[in-house]
């Protein structure tokens, strides 16, 4: 084999991002424990990179020592039992800084310098469901009581950049029972906007827009938005509040304002706009309607609301068609391949950590397919089969060690 994809995989890892140090630096509450965080923690985090479906598969890839060669030789590996008792415990802050350190050389090394949508940095959030059941349940678990049976759950809010570029993770945020309502759009503007905050804590001002859905076409999002300096776009639908039927009505008496002929596969897209306050909101936004006619005839709209003020319509359009990439290239893909709604490990912090490690996962291969192998590749299914074919090679040859602990 000319080269050994898992090899540079690994190298890449350790020499670009460090995540071996960030590993090594990890702790958690057991007392006395005979393998260090790092050593448990790797294992897990080179499952999900190759597209483990469950524990009972990773239990299996350890007994028969396929990641002997990533440790010095003779370092006894942990069961999958002390991995499940380390990630209750683990140290979440610890994860959470090795993906923003991630973001963070990304960034460094220009990743981004374009931005993702015509020199605009875009990002996207997006709740989700991870997994529910009705008979495992934690204290962390949110509840829904249907008759007899309580089916129990863990939800969150995702951010990720859309647009051009690798689709990373840039941090998520879960529902907490008592704080958050379980009602759906109440309960995850809560979050979102928990989420937005601790992002401009931690990475200042790497977004200049964020797109979100129609629960978010409100003044207490728009105001929360404002007040990070990231401008907001949001989807408006037919019954939102007063001040947005009022601009509705204005913009469908009007002529369009621009009208694109076969722009990106559709036949044409009017495009009608009105600027309007919005109830408890100080500036004025932007209400813009897009109607669509596609080439099948269909005719379909996108209605928005938005603070950018100067920014093209064209822009505009790309900004909230994006929006479908933290639906397709983060939720769909890892549902359909990392596992994403199955529930790996139960109770303590090891949600969390579990969904920490899925996304440090997917955004390393996202890295490592856009930077270092140029999108060589057509499907992420060939690249993985190609890793563990890489692993196997690896496996009779020379150490490859990815970690001295
Ligand atoms: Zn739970």
């Amino acid at each position: 084999m000319r080269q050994n994809y898992f090899a540079k995989l690994v190298r890449y890892m350790k020499n670009v991002y460090h995540i071996d140090r960030g590993l090594n630096k990890l702790s958690d509450g057991r007392v006395n424990p005979t393998y260090s965080t790092g050593q448990v923690i790797m294992p897990v985090l080179f499952g999900f990179l190759l597209r483990i479906k469950s524990f009972n598969e990773l239990s299996l890839m350890i007994k028969n020592h396929e990641f002997r060669q990533l440790f010095p030789r003779g370092t006894k590996l942990p069961q999958i039992d002390a991995i499940r008792d380390t990630l209750k415990v683990i140290d979440i802050d610890g994860l959470k800084q090795i993906n923003q350190s991630i973001l963070k050389t990304a960034v460094g090394n220009k990743t981004f310098e374009n931005g993702t949508i015509d020199g605009y940095m875009v990002a996207a959030i997006d709740g989700t469901k991870f997994f529910g059941s009705n008979r495992k349940s934690c204290s962390e678990c949110l509840k829904n009581a249907k008759g007899k049976t309580t089916h129990f759950f863990h939800s969150g809010a995702v951010m990720s950049t859309v647009g051009m570029g690798p689709k990373l993770v840039i941090g998520f945020e879960m529902y907490k029972p008592g704080q958050d309502a379980v009602a759906k759009d109440e309960g995850e503007l809560n979050v979102a906007k928990r989420l937005i905050s601790s992002v401009v804590k931690s990475h200042g001002k790497f977004i200049d827009v964020v797109v979100y859905d129609a629960l978010a076409c409100n003044s207490v999002w728009i105001n929360h938005c404002k007040s990070l300096g990231i401008d907001a776009i949001v989807r408006a639908k037919n019954n939102n509040n007063n001040s947005l039927r009022l601009a509705r009505k204005t913009v469908n008496k009007t002529e369009a304002v621009e009208v694109w002929e076969c722009e990106k596969g559709f036949e044409k897209v009017e495009v009608y706009e009105s600027t309007f306050t919005m109830d408890n909101v100080e500036p004025s936004l932007r209400f813009i309607k897009f109607a669509i006619k596609h080439t099948n005839n269909q005719r379909t709209q996108i209605m928005i609301v938005t603070t950018c003020m100067e920014m093209a319509l064209k822009t505009l359009f790309k900004m909230i068609r994006a929006r479908w990439d933290i639906e397709n290239s983060i939720f769909n893909n890892l549902k359909r391949e990392c596992g994403l709604e199955h529930c790996f490990v139960h109770g303590g912090k090891a949600v969390e950590a579990v969904l920490y490690l899925i996304f440090i996962a997917s955004n390393i291969m996202q890295l490592f397919l856009v930077r270092r192998l140029r999108n060589h590749f057509t499907t992420q299914r060939e690249i993985i089969r190609l890793l563990l074919k890489g692993l196997y090679l690896l496996k009779y040859k020379s150490e490859l060690v990815f970690s001295s602990s």
